[in-house]
C-alpha cells in the first residue's frame, strides 16, 4: 500500500490535465514517455524512432542530437560527445577520461570541461542539449510544452551526481517535479508498488554498463538496500566476444583486421546476437581484406560464448544480496532492464540464480521511462483518485552539532522524503548574540564520528540571559533528497540558512560503512555521549558561577570565594580528564551543592533590590 498524500500546489483538478513526462536519461540512449488517456506511451520523432542516442554534436551550424550525431561519431569523434552521463556531477579525477574519444581539460575543483569547436561545454550543458530535444519531441506531442517532469538517475548516483542533473534540466527550462531511481522507476512499471511487500531485484544490463539494485518495498516506501554492477560490462562486450570468436574461426588474427573492418564486424556481431534472441542461427558475413567471410553462429554456440561475461554479472548480484544481507530465494520479483537483458540466456541464467522467472513483458528499453512517466502523472495532479506518490527515504539521520561536540538528531535514518523538522535550540552564555550551526549526517552520538555536511551562523541574536533566547532549527529535505537548513531566533525574527551543497553527497558504500560503524561504536558511543554531556552541565555550571562572582563577588567572604574557586577549579581539571563520566558528575553534584548558600543569597539580594523603595502594599 502507498502512502497517500496530496503535494501543495498539485493538488488535482477536473478536467485540466496536465503535460507531464518522464525521462530515462540514459548513457547511451535516452527516451520521453507519458501517460495518454491512462495508457503509459513513449514519444516517438517525426520518423517513429522513440530511442534518442544519449549522443550531442557540435557542428559550425549548430548542435546536432541523437541519430544525427551518432552518424558522425567515428569521422568527427573530438566534437561527438557520448557517454557524458559518466561525468555528470563528477571531478575529472573521478573518471577515467584517458579513455574518451573527446577533449576533456580540469577546470576549477576538477570539473571537466570538455573542448569542441564551439569551445568548451560542460556535462551538465551537453546533458540539457539532450533533454531539450526530448523536451522539443514532448510538444509536438502533446500540443504544447511540458509542465513537469520526472527525470530517472541510477540509484548509486551521489547528491552531487542528483544536483548536476537537476541543473541540465533547469538549463534546458524543464521543471523537474522529482528524480526518481532508475530500479524504483522500473518496478514501478510493472506495478510493483502497488504490490505486498517485498524484497525486489532490478538487473539492469545495458550497452555498456550493469546494475543490479536490491530493492526492499515497505508501506509503500521503496528503499534502496544495495547497489552493484560494474560500469564496464554490457551488451558491447558480448558484441566483442561474438567478433572475436569469428575472427578465430577464419584462421585470423586480430591484427589482419583495420579499424573499419573492426567496426564492421562489430556492427555485424551486435546484429547477429540481437536476431538470436529469436533465431536459432544466424550468418555473419563481413568483408575483410577485400574478401567476404562469412560465419555460422547458432544460438548454443553465442550462449557458451557469452557464459563468461554473464557468469561475471550474476557475481556482482552474489555481492550485492550480501551486502543487503538478503538470500537469493528471498527475493519476491526480478525486474529485467536495459536492452542486453534480451538475449535469452542472461534471462535463462537470472532466473537459475534468483530461483524465479524475472519480469520481462515490458519492453527492457522502456520500461525506465515508462515507470517515470506514471510518476510524473501522478506528481502533476492528473490522477483523481489515486493520488499516491512513491517516496523515497533519507539514508543517514541529519542533525546538528549542539555543546560538547554531541550530534543531536533532527531527522532520523528511513524518515520518508520530502519531510520537514525543526527543533528549538537556546544560548549557552549570557548575552550570547551568534551561533554556529553544523550541520551532521550519520548514526553516531559524536558530531567527530559523522560527516560534517554544512556549517553557517546565526548573528543577531538580541543579548539575553543563557537560555533565553529560542533559536529554531527547521531542516527540510525536498524530494530528491536535497536538504536546506535555516535557522530562525524567534523572539527578534533574525534569521540565517544554508542549502547543503551537493558536493557532499555519499556513495552508498559510505553510507552502509557509516551505518555498520554506528551498529559496531553503540556501547561506546553511549558512553561517549554521557561523558560529553556531563561536560556540557559542567561548562554550565562554571559559567553560571563566572557571571555570579563577577557581579556579585561582595557577598562573599574571602574564605567562602577561596572555597569556591577551589571547587571551580577541581571541576574544570575534571572535565578534561575524566574517561568515566559519573565522576565528572560527582565532582558536579558537590559543587553545586556547595554553591547553594551563594545563589540562596543573591535570590534574597535580588528580591530586596527589587523591594527598595517601594511600598509593600504595591505588589
Ligand atoms: P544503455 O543502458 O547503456 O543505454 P540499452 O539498455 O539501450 O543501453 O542497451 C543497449 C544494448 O542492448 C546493446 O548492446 C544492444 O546490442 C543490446 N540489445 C538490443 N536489442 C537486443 C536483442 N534483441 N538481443 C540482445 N541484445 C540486444
Ligand atoms: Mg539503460
Amino acid at each position: 500500500m502507498l502512502l497517500q498524500i496530496s503535494e501543495p500546489g498539485l493538488s488535482p483538478r477536473p478536467h485540466q490535465l496536465k503535460r507531464a513526462a518522464g525521462i530515462d536519461l540514459g548513457t547511451t540512449n535516452s527516451l520521453v514517455a507519458t501517460v495518454r488517456s491512462s495508457e503509459r506511451v513513449t514519444l516517438t520523432d517525426e520518423d517513429g524512432r522513440d530511442i534518442l542516442p544519449s549522443i550531442v554534436r557540435y557542428t559550425d551550424e549548430g548542435v546536432e542530437v541523437g541519430v544525427e550525431a551518432k552518424a558522425s561519431l567515428l569521422e568527427d569523434a573530438e566534437n561527438t560527445l557520448m557517454s557524458v552521463k559518466r561525468l555528470m556531477g563528477r571531478s575529472v579525477n573521478d573518471v577515467d577520461v584517458s579513455l574518451l574519444p573527446y577533449r576533456v581539460r580540469e577546470g576549477e575543483n576538477g570539473t571537466p570541461f570538455i573542448t569542441t569547436r564551439r569551445g568548451e561545454v560542460t556535462p551538465v550543458q551537453v546533458s540539457a542539449e539532450i533533454l531539450r530535444a526530448l523536451s522539443a519531441r514532448a510538444r509536438e506531442a502533446l500540443g504544447g510544452p511540458l509542465d513537469g517532469v520526472v527525470i530517472t538517475v541510477p540509484a548509486y548516483f551521489d547528491d552531487a551526481q542528483r544536483q548536476a542533473t537537476k541543473d541540465a534540466a533547469r538549463l534546458a527550462g524543464m521543471n523537474v517535479m522529482r528524480l526518481l531511481n532508475e530500479p524504483t522507476a522500473a518496478a514501478v512499471a510493472y506495478g510493483l508498488d502497488e504490490k505486498a511487500e517485498g524484497v525486489i531485484a532490478v538487473y539492469d544490463l545495458g550497452g555498456g554498463t550493469f546494475d543490479i539494485s536490491i530493492l526492499r518495498l515497505k508501506r509503500g516506501v521503496f528503499e534502496v538496500l544495495s547497489t552493484g554492477g560494474d560500469s564496464a560490462l554490457g551488451g558491447d562486450d558480448f558484441d566483442l566476444a561474438i567478433a572475436r570468436w569469428c575472427v578465430e574461426q577464419w584462421g585470423l588474427n586480430a591484427s589482419d583486421l583495420d579499424g573499419r573492418a573492426w567496426r564492421h564486424l562489430q556492427e555485424a556481431s551486435k546484429k547477429a546476437k540481437e536476431q538470436l534472441a529469436s533465431d536459432d542461427q544466424v550468418d555473419i558475413k563481413v568483408e575483410i581484406q577485400d574478401q567476404l567471410r562469412q560465419a555460422m553462429l547458432t544460438r548454443v554456440q553465442m550462449d557458451a560464448l557469452l557464459a563468461p561475461l554473464v557468469q561475471k554479472t550474476l557475481r556482482a548480484c552474489r555481492k550485492a544480496l550480501r551486502d543487503a544481507q538478503i538470500a537469493a530465494d528471498e527475493i519476491a520479483e526480478v525486474v529485467m532492464v536495459g536492452g542486453s537483458t534480451r538475449t535469452l540466456s542472461v534471462r535463462g541464467q537470472v532466473a537459475e540464480f534468483f530461483g524465479c522467472e524475472p519480469l520481462t513483458s515490458i519492453d527492457p528499453d522502456k520500461v525506465v521511462a515508462l515507470g517515470a512517466a506514471a510518476q510524473a502523472d501522478v506528481l502533476i495532479g492528473n490522477k483523481r483518485d489515486a493520488d499516491m506518490l512513491l517516496l523515497d527515504v533519507i539514508p543517514l539521520s541529519l542533525g546538528l552539532e549542539t555543546m560538547g561536540g554531541l550530534a543531536e538528531r533532527v531527522i532520523d535514518r528511513n524518515t520518508v522524503i520530502p519531510v520537514a523538522r525543526a527543533q528549538e535550540f537556546t544560548t549557552f552564555k549570557d548575552g550570547q548574540t551568534a551561533m554556529m550551526i553544523h550541520v551532521v549526517q550519520g548514526e553516531r552520538e559524536l558530531v567527530s564520528d559523522c560527516r560534517s555536511l554544512a556549517r553557517f551562523e546565526l548573528h543577531g541574536i538580541p543579548p539575553l540571559a543563557a537560555g533565553a533566547a529560542r533559536i529554531r532549527v527547521a531542516f527540510q529535505v525536498d524530494a530528491d533528497g536535497l536538504l536546506s537548513v535555516s535557522a530562525e531566533e524567534t523572539t527578534s525574527g533574525v534569521k540565517s540558512s544554508v542549502v547543503v551543497k551537493p558536493s557532499y553527497g555519499l556513495s552508498e558504500e559510505e553510507i552502509s560503512t557509516m551505518l555498520s560503524a554506528s551498529q559496531n561504536f553503540a556501547a561506546e558511543d553511549m558512553a561517549a555521549r554521557a561523558l560529553a554531556e556531563q561536560q556540557v552541565e559542567a561548562d554550565r555550571l562554571l559559567e553560571a558561577l563566572r557571571s555570579a562572582l563577577i557581579a556579585d563577588k561582595h557577598l562573599l567572604s574571602e574564605e567562602e570565594l577561596l572555597q569556591l574557586e577551589v571547587g571551580m577549579e577541581a571541576v574544570r581539571q575534571l572535565r578534561d580528564s575524566v574517561t568515566d563520566h559519573s565522576v565528572l558528575s560527582a565532582a558536579i553534584e558537590k559543587l553545586s551543592q556547595e554553591s547553594d548558600y551563594f545563589a540562596t543569597r543573591r535570590m534574597d539580594r535580588s528580591i530586596h533590590d527589587a523591594l527598595a523603595g517601594h511600598r509593600v502594599d504595591e505588589f
